[in-house]
């Protein structure tokens, strides 16, 4: 057994120095950033926030919405061959560079893939979300190597994982971005479960930087629960941001809405997905994820503009012009809990 002593951090331990700075509006801001990936030389120019592929999150809807604002979505695993087929035929074509496919490890995943790959062709089919709860197997690792070895342009987002030789490992092995957070999401029971999992503020900076070293890039994936948690990744290095519960109980997500107010919300894990995905929780499992009732909140447009509004005005305060320079602006200080209130409206 060892024990690190090196202090880990989590969103709320830390708070952004303010810094002296020459602009003068929120507007000057520019949210773009511009990617070449690392193995599949694909670029991208968009906001770097990603709707994550849950229920009530990832759907066609959410990302045709997200699109108009120029955020990406990775799609929900569990439509059919045939649904992605046609709404990329009749929408999804236009917005390309917007969404990402989303499997898991299983035969049957991949013969989804490539049954939608070969009908609409590289052309209109340019991210896979290859996506597991535990990203540290070594069939994990091939299974993403052969992705990659059969589809050489396809931009691989693979995850999740929260350590630097982990990192290393999917991107040399052929991911293009690393999907970074295991146990910080809001209806994520990891870490109660297991008690394995790592504070993400401190994953977001050791995984970013193993990966930007090798051309690769992250997702710092889970655990934003405002604005100020979303720009905190971006400050820590994080080249995109996945966001569930923040986009959740909107009407684009498609979830019921209870007595005008609440929308159901549940891990992927969680009893409820496994019920509605699997016909059950297989009984060597304990689901890893819970239920929740989320505010109802109408569409997401003002959602997202409160998003990136706030990213918009941490870029001012630090003095960034750019969202890609925000990292540079940032210094973190850190605060006992008390201080970093949480503003709720
Ligand atoms: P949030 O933005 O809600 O804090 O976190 C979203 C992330 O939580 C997802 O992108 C995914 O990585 C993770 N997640 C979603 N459902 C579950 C679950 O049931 N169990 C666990 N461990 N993680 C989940």
């Amino acid at each position: 057994m060892r024990i690190e002593n090196d202090i880990k951090l989590d969103f709320k331990d830390v708070l952004f120095r303010p810094k002296r700075s020459t602009l003068v509006s929120r507007k000057q801001i520019d949210l773009t950033r511009e990617f070449t990936f690392r193995n599949s030389k694909q670029t991208y120019s968009n906001v770097p926030v990603m709707a994550a592929n849950m229920d009530g999150v990832g759907t066609f809807a959410m990302a045709e919405e997200l699109a108009k604002s120029g955020i990406f979505t990775c799609l929900v695993k569990n439509y059919s061959a045939n649904e992605v087929i046609d709404w990329i035929e009749s929408t999804g074509k236009d917005l390309k560079d917007s969404w990402a496919f989303s499997i898991g490890t299983a035969p049957d995943d991949l013969i989804k893939f490539k049954s939608i790959y070969n009908e609409v062709g590289q052309e209109h089919m340019k991210f896979v979300c290859i996506d597991v709860a535990n990203g540290y197997t070594e069939t994990f690792v091939e299974f993403v190597r052969d992705f990659r070895s059969n589809y050489p342009d396809i931009v691989i987002i693979a995850g999740n994982v929260a350590t630097r030789e982990m990192t290393e490992e999917l991107i040399i092995n052929g991911a293009d971005i690393v999907k970074v957070g295991i146990g910080p999401g809001s209806v994520c029971t990891t870490r109660v479960k297991t008690g394995v999992g790592y504070p993400q503020l401190s994953a977001i900076i050791e995984c970013g930087e193993a990966a930007h070293e090798l051309g690769g890039h992250i997702i710092a994936d889970g655990g934003c629960t405002s604005p100020g948690d979303v720009a905190k990744a971006f400050g820590a290095n994080a080249d995109f941001v996945m966001l569930g519960g923040m986009l959740a109980g909107h009407d684009e997500g498609g979830g019921e809405v209870v007595d005008n107010k609440y929308v159901q919300f549940y891990g992927m894990s969680s009893r409820a997905a496994n019920e509605k995905h699997f016909g059950g929780l297989r009984e060597y499992r304990a689901a890893e994820g819970r239920e929740v009732l989320v505010p109802y909140r109408g569409v997401v447009s003002l959602t997202v503009q409160d998003i990136l509004g706030g990213i918009r005005s941490t870029c001012t305060y630090v003095g960034a012009a750019r969202l890609k320079d925000l990292s540079k602006c940032t210094t973190f200080i850190r605060v006992t809990q008390q201080f970093n209130s949480v503003f709720v409206e």
